[in-house]
């Protein structure tokens, strides 16, 4: 299996065994579904198949080839990329266009791997996490040698593989101006409900090394901040001395690095080491995204979180003394197998104690071979959404107070680059993660400037600019 743990500038440039000549190959046209990973994960594609020689589209109907970068994190996000195969392949049909070959990449070829082959909307290739660097022969084979039968064997790629760590190319426009950097893949909490273990395999670090040659080359590309990536980056480990905490004090080291945030916590791995050095490293940016699911400890103990919510809660002060201006978001599941209406009262009143600055709620979705689904799924669904509704609705009343004690707070904030409406505003961003929207302002993107705060609607924040 190749890796480019050391091979930041390999993705960047057309290797001598390309399949196609630099920018002569067929054109790829990716459709990203799920997490931030995937995002990650996407770019790495696109760094591998330029290298072979593919050109990069950015719309299905002209694409030669048709990628769908899938999640299977819930039952809705699978449906969906289903239907997308046959919306995709209607559309060529009514264009009178030539049928493009598709594929189905990440978690869905991961987890459903040859039946993705199988049925009315069957895919040309299924392509697993860890076996991206197959693609460029593959979608060679699968364009060049029309007629060709190619082998089974060849379409579908899946299964795991530890030194499968791709360092992929910095991304020309990033997500929120913060470049994204992958550090580890895989995760070994099984987590009951949860499917990302099965999909995703075993937790496995990209070397610090590569993690600061890739750090270092977006910022010699002029990129500012990044994002460390990962399923529980807060569990990284590399060698018993160093862990995510010590990985954090060699990357603000890097020069002219100027932010970091890091997605996703586990509340189980923020020792008090770890918020310290946080709220002590200036370049760490002071927002916790840290799912709690749920705040019933009976559930938590269904769900194998590994904590009760008293320790969550614990955990939630120890940081607000530790992180200056820190603030929380977290993922929410409602509607787990037995949770009853006390249960969900309990999440309620930790949701009105963090006072979150976001949640990410979910009904609860059965994935078939989980722990999880050996329990009866019996919470009714319009049950699922009525509680989901009232959560909503109490982080929105919780927030809302919040936010108006906001007003008249001046911040420093990084620009990020044009908000779509009203025509001449700007969207920008604190440190902790808030947004803020300011009008009739003339702006560089990664330009940081004061504002006041005027007021907000939902999430975001309206300023003025301050000489
Ligand atoms: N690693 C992160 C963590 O520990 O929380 C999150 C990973 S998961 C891809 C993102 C979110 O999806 C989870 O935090 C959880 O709230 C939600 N999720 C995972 N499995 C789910 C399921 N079976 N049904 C509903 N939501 C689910
Ligand atoms: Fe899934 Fe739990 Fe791992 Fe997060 S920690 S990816 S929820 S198993």
């Amino acid at each position: 299996m190749a890796t480019f743990r050391d091979g930041l500038s390999d993705l960047t440039r057309t290797g001598s065994e390309a399949p196609f000549a630099p920018g002569s190959g067929p054109e790829v046209y990716i459709e990203t579904y799920g997490c931030q990973m995937n995002v990650y994960d996407s770019q790495v594609i696109e760094g591998l198949l330029k290298r072979g020689g593919f050109r990069l589209g950015d719309n299905d109907l002209g694409a030669d080839i048709i990628l769908l970068n899938t999640c299977s994190v819930r039952d809705l996000a699978e449906h969906k990329v289903i239907s997308r195969v046959g919306d995709l392949r209607h559309r060529r049909l009514k264009a009178d266009l030539p049928q493009p070959v598709i594929g189905i990449c990440g978690c869905m070829a991961e987890r459903l791997g040859k039946k993705l082959r199988k049925g009315p909307r069957r895919v040309d290739l299924v392509v697993g996490v860890d076996s991206y660097d197959t693609l460029p022969d593959i979608l060679h084979e699968l364009t060049s040698a029309r007629g060709v039968v190619v082998p089974e064997t060849l379409r579908t790629r899946t299964g795991f593989s530890n030194d499968a760590l791709y360092v992929a190319p910095p991304a020309l426009y990033p997500t929120n101006n913060s470049h994204l950097v992958t550090i580890h893949k895989g995760c070994d909490y099984k987590c009951t409900y949860c499917i990302v273990p099965y999909t995703r395999g075993p937790q496995s670090e990209k070397d610090p090394d590569s993690i600061l040659a890739e750090i270092r080359g977006i910022v010699a590309g002029g990129g500012r901040e990044i994002t460390l990536l990962g399923q529980n980056v807060t569990a990284y480990r590399w060698t018993d001395d160093l862990d995510f905490a010590g990985l954090l004090e060699r990357v603000v080291e890097v020069e002219g690095l100027e932010r970091i945030r890091f997605l996703t916590g586990h509340p189980r791995d923020m020792h008090p080491h770890l918020m310290d050095t946080i709220g002590r490293l200036e370049k760490i940016c002071p927002w916790l995204h840290l799912p709690v699911q749920s705040g019933s400890d009976r559930i938590l103990r269904r769900m194998k979180r590994l904590y009760t919510s008293g320790e969550y809660l614990d955990m939630v002060e120890y940081a607000r003394r530790a992180i200056p201006d820190v603030t929380f978001s977290a993922d929410i599941i409602v509607g787990f197998p037995g949770e009853t209406e006390s249960d969900f009262q309990d999440t309620l009143e930790v949701v009105r104690r963090v006072k979150y600055d976001q949640l990410f709620s979910f009904k609860y979705s059965e994935r078939p071979g989980v722990p999880a689904a050996r329990l009866a799924d019996d919470i009714p669904v319009e049950e699922k959404k009525r509680r989901l509704a009232e959560l909503m609705k109490v982080q929105e009343d919780t927030w809302a107070g919040e936010a108006a004690g906001q007003v008249g707070e001046i911040w420093t904030v990084v620009a990020e680059g044009k908000a779509r409406r009203p025509a001449g505003s700007w969207r920008l961003r604190t440190p902790n993660n808030r947004k803020v929207v300011l009008h009739d302002a003339s702006l560089e993107i990664g330009q940081q400037v004061k504002v006041r705060i005027t007021g907000s609607t939902n999430t975001t924040f309206v300023g003025e600019l301050l000489a």
